[in-house]
């Protein structure tokens, strides 16, 4: 059976040891925490995602955890203002998958379950790559586990690392590729709905609302977790890089009153919001330039590690899971591991720079202020609803047969 070592056990790494075990893979996943937990965050599972999830068998218990919006309700941030309503009753018969929220830890839980009850995969928590070289049959890996090095031999290894990935930098050897600050941040928080006397998203048929208001040079995203129990908080505003060395990487404790200062001149439910947040947790966003491969002999970078994707359009995850069902895919061809590997490299890359772009230009269309703000806004309630998602086809309703042309 041919075996691959999986680093990094995040959303990516997770997704991509299913569809290797499901595609009759030996795997190894090695993750660095000592447990799965995760900070507290939301995410949105578009249904290029959870179509893929679908097909490894963990949607059906992740949907008794997440939730399905009725819409996406785009507002402005002063007047509070509708601008446009993207239904998404139809989303799932429109993509063929559903559109859901979900809180992050719940997604990894569920696939984290689905691992675990997988006899073609073996799980090492506290277990952190520290090196690798390949050798005449494969990879030969070398990792930390506490004061203790332990190696692991496989025929392949998948760097699932994320955005400080141990496995790119090694994969590079020294050339240039440090991640750029681009001087915004993203605050994130998650606030009881019972901490607000109203909540913004309205709720027809026990279905809720996800929100996303348009300011100057920043904008807000909420979003329901558990049965509308949690209110998911995204900000993400223009803030200057504090130490381009370590600020663009880590998420650190955000202070309350630099985010209220900063929506003073928002409407008074998006201010209610911020003000209801306990704490936040504070993401400088970092970008990279593409790589021109992915891959090099039998070693292959997947998820963030490879494409971090700036989150304006909800996407890193989704890029991620994609990745690893295209990884899968391209693993069961024909040719050497290298081969199938650089296949792999040569689906995905046209997609996820088109994807990265788009999310670099929405981040743009966002934070516009002033004539283009108005003129912004002007377009979006002429495209109307209808035409607005249609927009969004491209993304959620790709499939792995449009990536191989088949
Ligand atoms: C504000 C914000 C909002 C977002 N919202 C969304 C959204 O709504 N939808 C969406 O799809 N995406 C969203 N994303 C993006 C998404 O969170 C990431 O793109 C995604 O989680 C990346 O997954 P990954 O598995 O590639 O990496 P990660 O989640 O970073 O996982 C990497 C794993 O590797 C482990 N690791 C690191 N080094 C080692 C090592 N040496 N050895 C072993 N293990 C190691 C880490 O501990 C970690 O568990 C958002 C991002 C931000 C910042």
């Amino acid at each position: 059976m041919t075996h691959a070592v999986i680093a990094g056990a995040g959303i990516g790494g997770l997704t991509a040891a299913l569809a290797l075990a499901k595609a009759g893979f030996a795997v190894t996943l090695i993750e660095r925490a000592p447990g799965l937990t995760e900070v507290g965050a939301g995410l949105q599972i578009s249904p290029n995602a959870s179509a893929i999830l679908r097909d490894l068998g963990v949607l059906e218990a992740l949907r008794e955890k997440a939730v399905a919006p009725s819409g996406i309700r785009i507002r402005r941030a002063r007047s509070a203002a509708t601008l446009s309503f993207l239904s998404l009753e139809t989303a799932e018969a429109r993509w063929h998958a559903p559109y859901l929220v979900a809180h992050r830890a719940d997604l990894q839980h569920v696939l984290a379950d689905a691992v675990a009850r997988d006899p073609a995969i073996t799980l090492h928590l506290g277990t952190a790559l520290a090196g690798f070289g390949t050798t005449d049959s494969g990879v030969a890996i070398t990792a930390k586990q506490g004061l203790l090095t332990r190696g692991f031999e496989a025929d392949l290894l998948i760097g699932a690392d994320g955005v400080r990935s141990v496995v790119r930098a090694k994969l590079l050897q020294g050339a240039s590729d440090s991640p750029e600050a681009t001087g915004r941040t993203a605050w994130r928080a998650v606030v009881p709905a019972a901490a607000l006397d109203r909540l913004p998203q309205a709720e027809q048929n026990g279905r809720f609302e996800t929100g996303l208001w348009l300011g100057r040079d920043a904008h807000l995203v909420h979003y329901p977790l558990r049965g509308g129990d949690l209110v998911n908080l995204v900000a993400i505003i223009r803030e200057p890089p504090l130490d381009p060395g370590f600020d663009t990487l880590w998420a650190t404790p955000g202070d309350p009153k630099i985010i209220t200062a900063r929506f003073a001149g928002w409407s008074q439910t998006a201010r209610d919001l911020i003000a209801a947040a306990p704490s936040w947790l504070r993401w400088p966003l970092a970008d990279r330039a593409p790589l021109p491969s992915w891959n090099a002999g039998p070693v292959a970078l997947l998820g963030d590690a490879a494409h971090p994707v700036l989150p304006f359009l909800a996407q890193g995850a989704a890029q991620a899971i994609e990745d690893a069902q295209a990884l899968a895919t391209a693993l069961t061809a024909q040719g050497s591991i290298a081969e199938r590997l650089a296949a792999y490299s040569r689906s995905r890359q046209a997609r996820v720079l088109a994807v990265q772009n788009a999310s670099r230009r929405l981040g743009q269309i966002y934070h516009l202020a002033g004539p283009a703000a108005v003129a912004r806004d002007i377009a979006m309630r002429a495209l109307g609803s209808r035409r607005l998602l249609a927009r969004y086809d491209w993304l959620y309703g790709y499939s792995r047969e449009n990536e191989f042309g088949i």
